[in-house]
């Protein structure tokens, strides 16, 4: 059971810190606006960036742009001494659809709680990292920054992302990218093919045998295919072929045995023309996401408090899965990563749909209150030992088990 002592104290930083953002709400749904209006996609988030830095300036918060070696990625960091808890910012929008993720509401959110928080000066109990993240979709802009240091020193981490619904946490599986480039030898196609080496015909094959292995294998794993080059005129055999390849899976482990049988059927398709391979592994690998019970419980409380209502994460259908880099920084360190009601019921992620709604006052209100309940979930860590001790402990226990 918490200090009830230090419960009252929670209490009344809580009801301040929400105070502290209702009156920053139209500056907040106007910066929510503005990044929606102006996207920009993964390490070209200049404009973006710079919005929220320079709002975090006004409230005279010193911000490091460009930080951690990535120049769209921004930290502040504030407060007196105490635990050290992560704020993530993501502001990166989808080529050709815009904020069809709803980045804008995520950026601006955590822009919020970090105002809100900062609002409270001394008497905020622990400190507060806000970290600017770039390139979440395709990227991987978490990965390269957790590389420079960006989480080290957090006890935690925590983020909201935009939904169709109200979850404390979200099936987000891990996710590797590979390509394959197909060598073979090119011949006049009418005159000598038989001097050829079909690398097209090698992906083909490849991509076929890949098509076969997605019945094969468990319901939750993913692998997608694209052809990238494919020859450069049909009177030549191609020499060359290139391909694309994203796997998913719900681990680590299990996305290691799936690449295994990609690269199989990469070879095979291979061998099959008389072709050579070249398989590069992108450096970049998404972690599945480690949600942290304790944290997400305390975030689910605050937000219900809110007058939101949470549906259980069991009852979303099987194929509602995605990945994100988040889930990297959730095996450094306890984190949340919950999804917040922004769009109309069956509004999928990644469609003109998605990121019309973005701009909606249900989107406006739903970026207020995740920015609020993360907030009040910053103060009751920063307040409540026992939810310290008890939040690293399941992270302990999470990171030893997998
Ligand atoms: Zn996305
Ligand atoms: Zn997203």
């Amino acid at each position: 059971m918490s200090n009830p002592k230090r419960s009252n104290r929670a209490k009344d930083l809580k009801v301040r810190v929400c105070q502290a953002i209702d009156t920053r709400a139209a500056a907040l749904i106007e910066c929510a606006l503005d990044l929606h209006a102006h996207p920009e996609i993964a390490f070209e988030e200049v404009r973006s960036a710079a919005a929220l830095a320079d709002r975090l300036r006004q409230a005279g918060l010193e911000v490091t742009l460009p930080a951690y070696g990535l120049d769209t990625a921004f930290a502040a960091e504030f407060g007196t001494t105490g635990p050290v808890l992560g704020i993530v910012a993501e502001y990166d929008a989808l080529p050709g659809l815009g904020h069809a993720c709803g980045h804008n509401v995520i950026g601006t959110s955590a822009l919020g709680a970090a105002l809100g928080l900062a609002d409270l000066g001394d008497d905020l109990p622990g400190r507060i990292r806000l970290l600017g993240t770039p390139a979440e979709e395709g990227g991987g802009g978490k990965v390269f920054m957790a590389r420079e240091g960006a989480f080290d020193g957090l006890d935690c981490a925590m983020m909201v992302h935009p939904a169709d619904r109200n979850l404390s946490r979200f099936p987000l599986i891990a996710a590797a990218w590979m390509t394959a480039t197909f060598h073979g030898r090119s011949a006049h196609a009418a005159a000598t093919p038989e001097a050829g080496i079909n690398a097209l015909d090698g992906l083909v094959t490849a991509y076929n045998a890949i098509a076969a292995l997605r019945q094969q294998v468990p319901g939750d794993h993913r692998v997608h295919a694209i052809i990238r080059e494919g020859g450069t005129a049909t009177n030549i055999i191609p020499d060359r072929a290139v391909g694309a390849f994203g796997l998913r899976a719900p681990s680590r482990e299990a996305l290691e045995a799936l690449k295994i049988r990609v690269k199989d059927c990469l070879q095979a398709g291979a061998m099959a023309a008389g072709a050579q391979v070249e398989i590069v592994d992108d450096p970049v690998q998404y972690h599945e996401l480690i949600s942290n019970t304790p944290l997400a419980d305390c975030f689910r409380t605050n937000a219900e408090g809110l007058g939101r209502e949470f549906e259980a994460v069991e009852d979303l259908s099987g194929s509602n899965v995605a990945s994100t880099d988040f889930g990297n920084v959730s095996h450094l360190i306890p984190a949340i990563h919950p999804m917040m009601a922004t769009v109309p019921r069956g509004t999928a992620f990644h469609t003109p749909q998605f990121a019309q709604h973005c701009a909606d006052d249900v989107a406006m209100t739903a970026m207020l209150d995740a920015a609020k309940a993360m907030a009040m979930t910053a103060i009751d860590i920063m307040c409540d030992a026992d939810l310290q001790n008890d939040m690293k402990t399941a992270f302990r226990r999470a990171t030893t088990q997998t």
